[in-house]
């Protein structure tokens, strides 16, 4: 679960890390006339994307009618394809230098990894390729509760080291860092970071922004500290810019679905490469699916194959939520291709062919968006199924063109899956070309 920069800045408090005065978060500009300002104050858009400063996102106000002119063209900005429907309003701090802190478990090792940077409010990844002399990292293997003393003064130490002027706020470096960590443990984060930390001119540290993401897995074991910022965590949390317009769709619709793109509704495809949708038989095959069509997009295709969904039916779903997991992805604009596949367990493969159809037919009649299907069928109901898919390929062979079934296992699929992907580059490349 990622937090909005004013609910993890509650949480830093709690871990005695100091942050800028809230003045009050604001949901229309008509909020902005209940709160007592006393300039300058910063204005920042509430989306849970980085690099907001950038796309305009975050603003400094003298008077208020900067600050509300500020406020109103906020509101209808979109950053990264995420509207804006709160703004932080804080007292601006005074800034002689801005650090970058951060630490995170390691997504491939889960080690926990500590990076510190005298280079901060600016994009640490630009550092870390233009400039890696300036960033300090530090990997712990045996995942410490505390930080150790000696770590914190040696990174302290770093950054006094690549800016002398660092070194009246050395000791609150080093406690600041320890500090981070706490919080970060303690809330069993995947992610705590700070960019920037602003070194006010009065040498005090000042988490000018605040990044913070939970664990899923220990949501239940936090739910006192997410209650005393206000999140209920038995409430599935409702907010629309967390989610892709996809995402949504499937969530009413009831089945779980996750983009792997990002910004999925204005993605830019690249033109040399197959975006391949998966309407697997239930969630282990989903994960599966994903890594198999990586691989086999590595070993013959150049890693030129992009698998752009996982996504999951639940037990025995009924004719029209298959239907609609087809629909989702034909109307979903990266997909040049789906693979599914049916294997045993409880669903009928019955209900998932006549779904399957129902949705080729109705996008036919209806001149949607057509993508071609590659897939197998194995288990429950399978004589019918295969009755049902004959019977309808001979009477509507032209909405079905581009369905491709295995019935039964006489192919494994990771075949079937290459079969699609080099029908899938064909058909594009004969798009491409002007021929059908
Ligand atoms: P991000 O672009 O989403 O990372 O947004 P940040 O909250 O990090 O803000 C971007 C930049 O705005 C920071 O790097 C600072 O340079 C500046 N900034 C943020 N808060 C303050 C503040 O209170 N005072 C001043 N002077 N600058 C600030
Ligand atoms: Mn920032």
């Amino acid at each position: 679960m990622k937090l909005y920069e004013y609910e993890a800045k509650q949480i830093f408090e709690k871990f005695g890390l100091s942050v800028p005065k809230e003045i009050g978060i604001i949901e229309n500009i008509s909020d902005l006339e209940n709160l007592t300002l006393s300039f300058p104050i910063m204005i920042k858009a509430m989306v849970l994307i980085g690099g907001r400063g950038k796309a305009g996102g975050i603003k400094k106000a003298d008077n208020i009618s900067e600050a509300s002119d500020i406020c109103s063209k906020m509101f209808d900005l979109i950053i990264h394809g995420y509207a804006i429907k709160k703004l932080l309003l804080e007292e601006a701090v005074s800034v002689a230098h801005e650090i970058y802190l951060s630490i995170a478990t390691d997504p491939a090792t889960f080690d926990l990894v500590i990076v510190v940077s005298a280079s901060g409010g600016v994009d640490i990844e630009e550092v870390a390729i233009n400039q890696p002399e300036e960033i300090w990292k530090k990997t712990l293997r045996d995942n410490p509760k505390t930080l150790s003393e000696e770590i914190s003064k040696e990174a302290a130490d770093f950054l006094v080291g690549r800016n002398s002027e660092l070194s009246s706020v050395k000791e609150s470096l080093s406690t600041t860092i320890m500090a981070l960590f706490s919080a970060f443990q303690q809330s069993e984060a995947k992610i705590c970071e700070i960019n920037p930390l602003i070194v006010t001119n009065d040498n005090q540290l000042i988490a000018a922004d605040a990044k913070f993401v939970l664990d899923d897995n220990s949501l239940y074991r936090q739910a006192p500290l997410l209650k005393s910022i206000g999140i209920d965590t038995r409430s599935k949390r409702h907010d629309v810019s967390e989610q892709t317009k996809y995402e949504a769709q499937a969530y009413i619709i009831g089945f779980p679905f996750l983009d792997l793109l990002d910004n999925p509704e204005s993605f830019q495809k690249e033109q040399d490469k197959l975006y391949v949708g998966l309407v697997p038989g239930g969630a282990g095959y989903g994960i599966f699916s994903i890594d198999e069509i990586v691989n086999v997009g590595n070993r013959y295709f150049d890693g030129k194959v992009i698998p752009i969904n996982f996504m999951d039916s639940g037990g025995g779903p009924s004719l029209s939520k298959v239907a609609d997991m087809f629909h989702i992805l034909m109307d979903h604009p990266a997909t040049d291709l789906i693979i599914t596949s049916r294997f045993g367990g409880i669903s009928s493969c019955d209900i998932f062919i006549q779904g399957l159809i129902m949705a080729l037919r109705d996008r036919y009649i209806s001149k949607r968006r057509m993508i071609p299907v590659f897939g197998r069928m194995v288990g429950t109901d399978l004589a019918a199924a295969r009755t049902f898919l004959d019977k309808a390929k001979r009477e509507s062979p032209e909405p079905l063109k581009d369905l491709h079934i295995v019935v039964g296992n006489q192919k494994i699929m990771a075949d079937i899956i290459k079969d699609g992907i080099e029908y899938g580059f064909r058909t594009k490349k004969q798009k491409e070309t002007g021929g059908n």
